[in-house]
């Protein structure tokens, strides 16, 4: 959801908007300026020279706005104005910094922007995503070359020894070593399935001391891994504490404990507990994976 102040802006300034983003030109330049939790960016995408990026972000930096910080981030693409703050920016504060930016633009001496974003042939091109992150013009060679060389990254990726097994082997290790706390704290009377929130940890960290590449089907891995070692470690957690007889874990116990209907709660619900603390710890993980993994797409808007 947009804030009022960029809301305010798409309506006066006639932008396009799309549900985290805006963007449009001003002053002859092309801006997208994205919104995320207490930060916003303003970025311009450009064929940067790098002594013109080098100069932009010296310039950028020297940013002022009253009670809020500024980072600058820049690659021969692009270059982005993060403005940090507990309030969003306010309409006027939007305007602000688009003239600040446009002013330094000029002064670098990229006398105006409607052009190729991606080669600088000046001129009005078609919209482009360069998904998720960045939208601007785009020439038609451009726009080609770009497909096909995403075509390549994905062949690429789809060829590439991420070396899944051997960390998939890691990740077991990791997270059977992570489900010790419960298992032993589990006879003290101390909620185990609470402590299910390092098994995810555990296997991601055993994955990667493998050396394995994280890939796009390492967040897959971490989750079956992590679900397997929930079930297995509850297994045990209960053989320890209710210990029938059966060795712990095997089909029959299993059974014992499901078919037996004082128990059947505890089993169920410890279970639902333990994978709900898995999962609140394997979580960020599992996102920071598939976001650093995601292939771009680009399309015409
Ligand atoms: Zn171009």
């Amino acid at each position: 959801m947009l804030s009022k102040g960029l809301q305010r802006f798409v309506l006066t300034e006639h932008w396009i908007k799309t549900e985290t983003r805006i963007h449009g030109e001003y002053r002859g330049y092309w801006f997208n300026i994205a919104e995320e939790d207490r930060l916003t960016s303003f970025e311009t995408v450009y064929p940067f020279t790098s002594d013109q990026l080098r100069a932009l972000t010296l310039r950028l930096e020297l940013t002022k706005l009253p009670k809020r910080k500024t980072e600058v981030i820049g690659n021969e693409r692009a270059i982005a104005l993060y403005i940090k703050g507990k309030e969003p920016l306010s309409y006027e504060e939007v305007i602000d910094v688009l003239k600040y930016f446009a002013a330094e633009l000029a002064a670098i001496g990229i006398e105006q922007q409607l052009c190729c974003g991606s080669c600088g042939k000046p001129g009005k091109f078609p919209l482009s995503e360069l998904g998720p992150e960045k939208t601007f013009p785009m020439c038609e060679p451009c726009f080609a070359q770009g497909q096909v060389d995403l075509l390549q990254a994905e062949a690429h990726l789809a060829k590439a020894d991420f070396h899944y097994i051997r960390g998939t082997v890691g990740g077991l290790l990791g997270a059977l070593l992570a489900t010790i706390p419960w298992i032993l704290l589990e006879q003290t009377g101390f909620i185990g399935a609470l402590l299910a929130y390092f098994i995810g940890k555990g296997a991601f960290k055993g994955y990667v001391l493998t050396g394995a590449q994280i890939g796009p089907r390492t967040p897959r891995i971490i989750v079956a891994i992590t679900g397997v070692l929930v079930l297995f470690a509850h297994l045990m957690a209960l053989g320890v504490v209710i210990q029938p007889g059966y060795s712990w874990f095997s089909l029959r116990f299993a059974r014992y404990l499901v078919t037996t209907s004082e128990l059947s709660r505890a089993v169920w619900g410890g279970l639902a507990m333990g994978l709900f603390t898995a999962g609140l710890g394997v979580q960020r993980i599992i996102l920071d994976i598939q976001e650093a993994t995601a292939v771009p797409t680009l399309k015409r808007l």
